[in-house]
C-alpha cells in the first residue's frame, strides 16, 4: 500500500488501510440487520463520496431493501465546508411510511446532514437514521445525533475510499489524511 499521495498542490500520508474500513463495514452491516430485525430499509446515498461505502456496506446488510440516491454539495473545491449545502434528487423519492437510513461519507459540521434529514422529514418516512463512516466529533459537537459511526476522527481533511480532493483521489482503496510535515 502507498505510504504517501499526491493530489493536485496536496501530500497526503497513509491513515486507514483497505482492511480496516471492511471491517468496520462489516460490524456495522451486521448491526444494521440486527436492529431492523426483519424489517425493510430504503438507504438513502448521499452522491458522490458515499458510493463506496454504501455499496460495502450494504453487502453486509441481510435484509430486503431498496436503494435511493441524493446529492448534497458543500464543499465544493475547498477543503473546508462553504456552510451552503444544496440538496437535490433525480428521480423521485419514495420514502413515505418506510423505514430510512441516509449512508453519509463523512459528517464534519454537520450541516450536509441536517440539511438531508430536513429534506426527508417533510416526505413522512416512519424511521430515519443516519450511518455515516466517517464522524469529526471535535467539528460537529453533536449538533446532529448519528446512529451508526464508522470511524471517530480528529479534524483533519481525508482523501479516498469514496472522498475527494477537488474531484481526485475517490477511487483509492485506502484513506489518506491531510499530511502537513
Ligand atoms: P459538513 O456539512 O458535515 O461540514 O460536511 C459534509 C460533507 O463535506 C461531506 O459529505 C464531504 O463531502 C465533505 N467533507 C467533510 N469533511 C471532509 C474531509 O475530511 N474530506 C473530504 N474529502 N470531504 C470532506
Amino acid at each position: 500500500m502507498t505510504e504517501h499521495i499526491q493530489l493536485h498542490d496536496k501530500r497526503f500520508k497513509k491513515f486507514i488501510s483497505k482492511e480496516e474500513i471492511d471491517a468496520v463495514n462489516k460490524r456495522l452491516g451486521e448491526q444494521i440487520t440486527k436492529d431492523y430485525n426483519g424489517n425493510e430499509v430504503v438507504f438513502v446515498i448521499v452522491l458522490k463520496g458515499s458510493v463506496l461505502f454504501a455499496t460495502d456496506v450494504i453487502r453486509h446488510v441481510n435484509l430486503h431493501c431498496t436503494l435511493e440516491f441524493i446529492r448534497a454539495e458543500s464543499y465544493g473545491a475547498e477543503m473546508h465546508s462553504s456552510g451552503k449545502v444544496k440538496v437535490a434528487h433525480y428521480t423521485g423519492i419514495d420514502i413515505r411510511g418506510k423505514h430510512v437510513i441516509v449512508l453519509e461519507d463523512i459528517v464534519d459540521t454537520g450541516l450536509t446532514i441536517k440539511e438531508i434529514l430536513a429534506h426527508l422529514e417533510t416526505m413522512q418516512p416512519a424511521s430515519l437514521k443516519i450511518a455515516t463512516l466517517f464522524l469529526k466529533p471535535e467539528v460537529c459537537k453533536g449538533t446532529v445525533e448519528t446512529h451508526y459511526v464508522g470511524f471517530e476522527i480528529s479534524p483533519l481533511f481525508i482523501v479516498g475510499y469514496g472522498l475527494d480532493y477537488n474531484e481526485i483521489g475517490r477511487n483509492l482503496a485506502d484513506v489518506y489524511i491531510l499530511d502537513n510535515e
